[in-house]
């Protein structure tokens, strides 16, 4: 081809691609504020979310910028790709308190952190309810919309999560109303568990964020004589979503809803379930370098391998029994009080247990005890531990997650990624997530059981455990589970229809 058509072919393909590039939708800009995110901190599943979605929209076109509290838990490694782009004080009270606000870009997406010694710069991410609990995150809150003109950057949606954002929601609309830069912000409150709802003392708050009686009632931050934090943002967001379609719907009922169905039923019109997906890049069998031996969907040997030394790790009996993994936190949430009472016959079932999990000393105590009492075939560890969490994933046979509420869970879907089966109780996000197997068609991707009751939990392990005995039928679901994706591509597509929906009200 002659030099000139050349250069106008390569300019045509340039054109194409920068199409192609161009987002459908306007470049919306969004602030992500939340108390956790991957890989700075992290305590549970939010942290997960916070580290993935905000990438996912990125790349669909969202210039989406993520604010997180810079706790002294965040190390250096992070802190010296860090800049302090300004200093101010916030008004709580009658107090000024310092407010650094530090950046960095973490795979393309800006993080914020906020800055302050006195309140972040302890040796706990969360400290109890009774401490000054209320007064750090109502600091993050106002700090995060007063930090606003500093870092020049209005978004046209605040995409606030969970509790400790929450109070942000309510501010902007109760104070901030004055300015059209903040007059025009849109507001959406994802509920990633609605049970923590951050429930302070009003007198004291009232006199911190210098909120008025006028806002003291059952339509606004009123919560059985307390604030509740939570509900501020309920009351006042512009849109509500939680993690999964079930939990959306549960949640607007008197036994999910935490006391705060009411609040959910009025608002119906304006919540949406959008499922949580899991970062594959981050939970991959075939390049995840903590577990023992790689692996994939095409060739499964590398799982096998990860077996005999999750066994040799966990000092469990080397036999044929089929293993069974625990990750979690030690709450009453994730349904181990039916683990307790079935512990012995899930022990005459013949399968092995290993565990990992931090929290209530209620249930240390328990797996403590079982394992001395069924040495070899159960073994636990205390302790929060990504890397073993892995080993864990990759090296069990099955995953059991009993939940007695889930509002998506994510440990179900890293279990399928690693091809091990999810053993699940069909509530929230377990239920949208995990199709129980049909025998006949061999389709699914777990075993599922409804009542919250230790009998039919131990019916679902005897199907996992009858499926498991014939290799064909495991082999079929190994594959059904690990090609099943829970990616984020749709769900961030959701929030993005979402912001539009917003943006044109
Ligand atoms: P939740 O957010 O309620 O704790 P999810 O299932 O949504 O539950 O997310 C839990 C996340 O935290 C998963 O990534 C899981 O692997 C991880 N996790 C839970 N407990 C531990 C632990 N003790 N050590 C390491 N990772 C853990």
């Amino acid at each position: 081809m002659p030099e000139k058509k050349k250069t106008k072919a390569k300019a045509e393909e340039r054109i194409t691609e920068e199409i192609k590039e161009t987002p459908k939708q306007p470049p919306y800009k969004v602030l992500f504020l939340a108390s956790e995110c991957v890989p700075f901190v992290k305590t549970g599943g939010l942290a997960d979310v916070i580290g993935a979605l905000p990438k996912e929209l990125k790349r669909q076109g969202v210039d989406v910028r993520v604010m997180i509290p810079l706790y002294s838990a965040i190390g250096p490694k992070y802190r010296e790709q860090m800049t302090r782009i300004c200093e101010f004080y916030v008004k709580l009270g009658w107090r000024s308190q310092y407010c650094g606000i530090l950046t960095m870009e973490y795979q393309g997406v800006p993080v914020y952190f906020i800055d302050n010694e006195y309140y972040f710069g302890r040796g706990y991410i969360y400290g109890q309810c009774n401490s000054d609990e209320g007064e750090r995150f109502a600091f993050f809150s106002k700090a995060a919309l007063e930090a606003m003109p500093h870092i020049g950057f209005f978004p046209d949606v605040l995409h606030a999560h969970d509790w400790q954002a929450a109070m942000s929601i309510a501010l902007l609309r109760m104070q901030y109303g004055r300015s059209q830069d903040y007059r025009r912000i849109r507001t959406v409150y994802t509920i990633h568990n609605l049970k923590y709802q951050g429930v302070f003392n009003w007198p004291f708050m009232d006199e911190l964020l210098s909120i008025g009686p006028e806002h003291f009632t059952g339509e606004s931050l009123e919560y059985y004589g307390d604030i509740n934090f939570t509900k501020g943002a309920l009351v006042y967001s512009d849109a509500i979503t939680t993690v999964s379609p079930t939990y959306a719907r549960e949640i607007q009922g008197p036994e999910y809803g935490e006391t705060l169905d009411g609040v959910l039923r009025w608002r119906s019109r304006d919540i949406y379930g959008i499922m949580n997906g899991i970062d594959e890049s981050l939970f991959d069998p075939a390049t995840d370098k903590a577990i023992y031996a790689n692996y994939s969907i095409d060739d499964m040997s590398g799982k096998e391998k990860c077996k005999e030394s999750l066994r040799t790790e966990f000092w469990l009996d080397k036999d044929d029994s089929p293993i069974v993994g625990i990750v979690t936190r030690f709450t009453d949430q994730k349904g181990l009080d039916l683990i307790e009472y079935a512990m012995a016959a899930l022990m005459e079932k013949g399968v092995q247990l290993a565990v990992l999990g931090s929290g209530d000393a209620r249930y240390e105590h328990l797996f403590s005890w079982a394992s001395w009492r069924y040495g070899g075939r159960i073994a636990a560890r205390y302790s929060y531990d990504t890397a073993l969490a892995n080993r864990i994933y990759a090296g069990s046979d099955m995953f059991l997650m009993p939940s007695r509420f889930e509002p998506c869970g994510l440990s179900q879907l890293i279990a399928l990624r690693y091809g091990t089966l999810p053993i699940v109780r069909e509530t929230g996000g377990l239920k949208d997530s995990i199709t129980p197997y049909n025998k006949f068609t061999g389709e699914g991707l777990g075993f599922t059981f409804r009542q919250y009751n230790h009998i039919d939990m131990l019916g679902a392990v005897d199907r996992a455990i009858e499926a498991y005995r014939q290799p064909d039928i495991w082999k079929g679901l190994m594959r059904n589970a690990m090609s099943a994706h829970f990616t984020w591509e749709k769900s961030a597509g959701k929030y993005i229809e979402l912001y539009e929906r917003l943006s044109e009200r």
